[in-house]
């Protein structure tokens, strides 16, 4: 087991104000690919193409066919040992709040309460045109027949409630971002390659604010030797529960 994650334990306890960023790879282990698995679904949908507001304006079908394929690899997908970790320790009233770049819901589902959606959560749907926004659970027989869900108000093609490439952060997720990176004196960076700004960013604030950075991913990000001072390396289905189990211990 990974010595820094006594390290990490040792800094988590003492926290007054812990936050955690999360990424894709905190869902690897759920079955969601992150983009950077190879010969994966993201090799046959390239995001750059498939996963922005322009292509959603132009083809909006196109971006839907992307969103079938990835709903047939994601559909049976649950939390992970780590997601219930990082649920345990809020309970524990340890972790304040996670800030996830993910949008498929399984922190909310593993028991987290505060989470704030950066890149907001493909089980809402919305329409461009008029505004009204839908639960997923209304156009379930749409997702399974593969048909682009519809506006029952002005009849558009709907958009899933998440944020496309090209797309401004939700304001109320970015302000709410800055002050808890403002407020924290230790951030969980979990499982992120931490690229994707304004997200990637959040951690640079906290550590400006003298919070200490403990970073946990299979292999060293932009931020690892940089802002990181406390590098846990392995999966995330195994590090939290380890985590948890030391900190419960002690
Ligand atoms: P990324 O794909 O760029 O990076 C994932 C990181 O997780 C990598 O650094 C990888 O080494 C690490 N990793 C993979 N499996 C791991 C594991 N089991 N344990 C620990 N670390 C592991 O992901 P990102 O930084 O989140 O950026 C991708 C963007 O794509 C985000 O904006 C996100 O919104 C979106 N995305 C979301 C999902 C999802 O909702 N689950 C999936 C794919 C992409
Ligand atoms: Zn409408």
């Amino acid at each position: 087991m990974d010595i820094n994650i006594a390290k990490a334990a040792e800094i988590i306890q003492t926290a007054k104000h812990l936050i955690a960023l999360t990424g894709a790879g905190v869902s690897t282990e759920s079955g969601i690919p992150d983009f950077r698995s190879k010969g994966g679904l993201w090799d046959v949908y390239d995001p750059a193409e498939y996963a922005t507001i322009h292509a959603f304006h132009e083809t909006p079908e196109k971006v839907w066919e992307m969103t079938f394929a990835m709903r047939e690899i994601t559909k049976n997908a649950k939390p992970n040992q780590g997601h219930r970790a990082l649920a345990e320790l809020e309970k524990l009233g340890i972790l304040k709040c996670i800030i996830t770049q993910n949008i498929d819901n399984l922190h909310q589902e593993a028991g987290s309460r505060c989470v704030i959606e950066y890149h907001g959560n493909a089980s809402r749907l919305e329409c461009l045109k008029c505004g009204k926004k839908y639960g997923r659970e209304e156009y379930a027989a749409n997702i399974e027949k593969k048909t682009p869900p519809r506006c029952k108000k002005c009849d558009s093609i709907l958009k899933l409630s998440v944020i496309y490439f090209g797309e401004m952060i939700p304001h109320e997720a970015v302000a709410r971002s800055q002050e808890a990176a403002q407020k924290a004196d230790a951030v969980m960076v979990i499982g992120t390659s931490a690229v994707v700004y304004p997200a990637a960013g959040i951690p640079l604030i906290a550590k400006q604010h003298d919070a200490v950075i403990i970073e946990f991913n299979t292999e060293e990000t932009g931020l690892t030797g940089y802002a990181t001072d406390i590098f846990v390396h392995g999966k995330t289905g195994t590090t939290l529960p380890e985590l948890l189990r030391q900190i419960k211990s002690s």
